[in-house]
C-alpha cells in the first residue's frame, strides 16, 4: 500500500514533481475503537491548492513530506469500531493512502443505494453543498431575475446553474471551451453560455447575454472574469464568492479597483463563505439536492480518471480545465 505525499511547496501552478508515493507498511493492525479503511473514490479540488503553500488559511497546511487529504469514500475492510461494520462505505477527509486506519471521526457512513458512490463526492457530497447552499443563504434568489456563474462546467458551477434553472432564473455561465458552453446548454439547460477563452471583450459579452443586467454574480473565478461581470451588475445586486481559482497559483495576487465603485452606486452585497459555515443546514440541503435528483431535475457530469497512481495528475487536470463536471479519481 502507498501513499502520496507532499514533496515539496509548489511555486506558481503545481507539477508532478511536487508530489511523491511513499511505500508503507503493510502491517496495519486495527485496534479497539478503529477500522481499517481501503480508499475507492478521491476528490481532487481547487482548495486543495491552497493547503499545499504555507500561508494562513482557514484550513491548516500540508506538512511537507506528509500524505495529502481530501474527500475519499472508502470501503471498510476489518472492524473493531462500534458504529462501521465490515463491507460498509464511508466517506470524510482521508489521507491519500490505498489503506489507512481511521478511529472513525469525521466519518459518515455512505448510502450506496441511495447514489452511486462517486457521487458522495460532487453532487450528493461537498460541491453539491456549496453549490445550494452558496446560492440560496448568500444569493436569496427570486423566479425572473438574472444569474452569472463562473466556473460554470465545474463541480460547483454546474449545479448552480442548474439550481438557477430549478427556480426560474435566467442563467448564464462562463467557462474555458466550446464544447463546455455546449454541454452548459444542452446538458444543464443554461440560457446562455460565454467562453472566457476566445471572449476578447467579456464585459460587452456577459451585457449581451444579460440586457437586463446581472442580480447575482456566483463566483468561482475572480479575476478579470469577475471584474467584467460587475460591471453589469444591479442595484442590490447580491454578488458570491465562492472561490477565486484564477489567483490560486499565482505568487502575488492582483489589486483589483473594479469591485468598490460598482458595489458603492449598486448598493450591492459581496459575500465570501466557507461551506462548513453553513453546517447545520446541510441535512436540508442533502435532502433537497437528493430530491431533485430522484425527480431529474438535477443532474451531473463527472470525469473519473482510474487509479491511485494518477491522483497527482488528476489533481493538475483538474486546475487547467481539463475535465467536464467533477473531477474524481477511482483508486
Ligand atoms: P471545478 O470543477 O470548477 O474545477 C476548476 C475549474 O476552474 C477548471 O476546470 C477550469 O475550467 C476553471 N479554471 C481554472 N483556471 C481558471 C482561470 N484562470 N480562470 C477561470 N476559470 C479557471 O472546481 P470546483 O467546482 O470544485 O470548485 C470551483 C470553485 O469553488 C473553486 O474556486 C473552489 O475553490 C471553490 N469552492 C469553494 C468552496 C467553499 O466552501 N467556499 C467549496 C468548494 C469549492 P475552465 O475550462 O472553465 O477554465
Amino acid at each position: 500500500s502507498k501513499s502520496i505525499n507532499l514533496k515539496q511547496r509548489p511555486v506558481g501552478t503545481p507539477t508532478l514533481s511536487d508530489f511523491e508515493f511513499k511505500e508503507l507498511d503493510n502491517d496495519l493492525t486495527v485496534s479497539e475503537g478503529e477500522v481499517l479503511l481501503e480508499a475507492k473514490y478521491i476528490s481532487v479540488d481547487p482548495y486543495l491548492r491552497g493547503r499545499m503553500s504555507d500561508a494562513k488559511s482557514y484550513v491548516p497546511p500540508f506538512k511537507v513530506g506528509e500524505p495529502i487529504s481530501s474527500g475519499i469514500v472508502a470501503e471498510v475492510l476489518e472492524s473493531k469500531h462500534e458504529d462501521y461494520k465490515k463491507g460498509e462505505f464511508v466517506s470524510g477527509l482521508l489521507e491519500w493512502k490505498e489503506q489507512q486506519i481511521s478511529n472513525g471521526e469525521g466519518l459518515q457512513k455512505v448510502d450506496k443505494s441511495k447514489a452511486p458512490l462517486s457521487a458522495f463526492l460532487g453532487i450528493v457530497g461537498m460541491t453539491g453543498l456549496t453549490a445550494y447552499l452558496g446560492l440560496h443563504e448568500i444569493g436569496k434568489p427570486k423566479k425572473g431575475e438574472t444569474l452569472v456563474v463562473s466556473g460554470a462546467a465545474g463541480a460547483v458551477g454546474s449545479v448552480v446553474g442548474q439550481i438557477g434553472k430549478i427556480l426560474g432564473l435566467n442563467v448564464i455561465g462562463i467557462a474555458g471551451t466550446d464544447e463546455k458552453i455546449d454541454m452548459l446548454k444542452s446538458e444543464f439547460g443554461f440560457d446562455h453560455g460565454i467562453n472566457y477563452k476566445t471572449t476578447d471583450d467579456m464585459k460587452a459579452a456577459i451585457e449581451e447575454a444579460a440586457p437586463n443586467g446581472v442580480d447575482i454574480y456566483f463566483d468561482n473565478v475572480g479575476g478579470p472574469i469577475s471584474d467584467a461581470v460587475l460591471f453589469n451588475i444591479n442595484q442590490f445586486a447580491r454578488i458570491i464568492i465562492c472561490g477565486a481559482i484564477s489567483v490560486y497559483n499565482k505568487t502575488e495576487i492582483p489589486m483589483a479597483v473594479a469591485v468598490q465603485p460598482f458595489l458603492v452606486k449598486n448598493s450591492a452585497l459581496m459575500q465570501g463563505f466557507i461551506v462548513r459555515n453553513y453546517a447545520d443546514k446541510f441535512p436540508q440541503a442533502m435532502k433537497q439536492l437528493s430530491t431533485w435528483l430522484g425527480e431529474e431535475k438535477l443532474t451531473y457530469k463527472e470525469t473519473i480518471v482510474e487509479g491511485f497512481e494518477n491522483t497527482p495528475q488528476a489533481f493538475l487536470d483538474m486546475m487547467d480545465g481539463k475535465k467536464k463536471g467533477k473531477m474524481i479519481v477511482k483508486v
